[in-house]
């Protein structure tokens, strides 16, 4: 999502395609006509940035169908799909569990305003196997959870200003479209047009895994500091892991200046473990966002922390939020649908094997024939990353240069039926449907890619 953000403007449409197997690719004719006539209703054709298949090869791929780990765009072509609508499709597509329960809740009306038993159903299952969160609040999508907590953490610690970190996509919030400055420690700048300058103000921005930069900053602002925001499994502009103890130095330092810590996990909730990335590492943050997974593929997100913070939320307490369709019935019926799948005895486990076993079997191969490449991956998140470093951890150890590659590959793969999302900055998912045919299948796609981008 980042990559749309900051590449957007650079663009590199236009470039002649690269032809690297002197094969024709793919037809995409009729996704070609539907991208055209989109141009005409849409910016840039599309609903969201990335979409627009800007830092890639060829016209977006409109798709007409999914089903298992699979997609078919409107030409008819198949893909083995890595993309898994950005993270929501654990399950893969179109999963039999998931249908039934939204056709279930469809039959009985789409939406109230008023409550419903399925909410109380959904936070149930949230809150019984996760030990971080005691309340919460659904919304209609990660942005809107993330926008939500971040006035929560102003509103309970009657500060205003908050710290994220360069590398970290939180949705498109005006607070959080905000970039590094130059010098250690700065006010943000906005990284889109629209944002007022007085907003960024209120958003410090500092590089990850830099514990001198947070010191920095903590005493700068001292006392000014409502809360710390991270991508606990920064996913969204390659995958930066961080470590247990940066993350453990994080919670410290949030603790010594009454700073909350805010863990924004819209894609490592329910992905990288039921509790995801607070259960992970085993820390305890103050605020939790989750989205993408909780709806199995419909738009839901929401927000939750301690009886205490969530008691700040009207009506109980001062801090406004509100939602026409939050709490959706057929949203919330698709996420009971898929968590319960989830909590099934071994889902991790099975998940998580089978996706370590893909990403370390790629990199075997890479390694073997010398090739600058390395899959970075944790649970069933990888990353195809064109350098030599063993590990990357902030977003500046990220070579610009190294996406012209990515390019190729990409391009590459749809030609063997493979859909990876379309940007090298993004991360790919395994789904449970992915089966051990399918990944050895990809494998063979990705082996003769990698060739080809490498062919001397
Ligand atoms: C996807 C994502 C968001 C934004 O969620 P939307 O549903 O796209 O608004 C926020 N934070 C993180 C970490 C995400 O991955």
């Amino acid at each position: 999502m980042l990559d749309s953000l900051n590449k957007m403007f650079s663009g590199n449409e236009g470039d002649e395609p690269v032809n690297t197997t002197g094969k024709p690719d793919i037809s995409r004719e009729k996704s070609a006509e539907l991208y055209e006539k989109a141009k005409t209703f849409f910016p840039g054709g599309v609903n969201s940035p990335v979409r627009a298949f800007k830092s890639v090869h060829g016209t977006p791929l409109f798709i007409a169908k999914g089903d298992g780990c699979h997609v078919w765009d409107a030409d008819g072509n198949q893909f083995i799909d890595f993309c898994c609508s950005w993270g929501p499709l654990i399950l893969g597509h179109n999963h039999p569990k998931v249908k039934e329960k939204v056709i279930e809740a469809m039959q009985n009306g789409m939406s109230f305003g008023a409550p419903t038993a399925l909410e109380n159903e959904l936070a149930e299952l949230l809150l019984k196997h996760n030990k971080f969160i005691k309340k919460l609040r659904f919304v209609s999508s990660g942005t809107e959870a993330v926008m939500s907590a971040i006035r929560l953490a102003r509103g309970y610690t009657k500060r205003d200003k908050i710290l994220k970190f360069e590398g970290c996509y939180h949705g498109h919030s005006d607070s959080l479209l905000v970039k590094a400055g130059s010098g250690l420690v700065t006010f943000g700048e906005t990284s889109s047009a629209g944002v007022p300058k007085s907003f960024a103000k209120e958003t410090v921005v500092v590089a990850l895994n830099d514990r001198e930069a947070l010191e920095k900053a903590f005493e700068k602002f001292k006392g000014n500091i409502a809360a710390v925001i991270i991508e606990p499994v920064p996913a969204n502009n390659g995958l930066l892991l961080q470590t247990k103890e940066y993350l453990q130095f994080l919670r410290d330092i949030c603790t010594q200046n009454g700073t909350l810590l805010i863990f924004d996990e819209v894609i490592s909730g329910f992905r990288v473990g039921f509790e995801g990335a607070a259960g992970y590492y085993d820390i305890q943050p103050d605020i939790i966002t989750y989205g993408k997974i909780i709806g199995g593929g419909m738009p839901v997100g929401c927000y939750g922390a301690s009886a205490e913070i969530m008691g700040s939320i009207s009506p109980d307490g001062p801090v406004y939020q509100a939602g026409t369709l939050s709490g959706n019935p057929v949203a919330m019926a698709a996420g009971i649908a898929q968590l319960n799948e989830l909590l099934r005895m071994g889902f991790y486990r099975d998940l998580n094997n089978k996706a370590e076993e893909f990403a370390e079997s790629i990199q075997r191969f890479a390694a073997a024939r010398n090739y600058k490449f390395k899959v970075f991956h944790i649970g069933s998140i990888f990353w195809f990353a064109f350098t030599d470093k063993e590990t990357v951890s902030r977003a500046d150890e990220i070579d610009p240069a190294s996406m012209e590659k990515f390019k190729i590959m990409h391009r590459e793969l749809l030609n063997r039926g493979v859909y990876l999302g379309p940007s090298g900055y993004e991360v790919g998912f395994v789904s449970s449907a992915h089966t051990k045919v399918d990944l050895e299948k990809a494998k063979r796609a990705i082996f003769d890619s990698l060739d080809l981008v490498f062919r001397k």
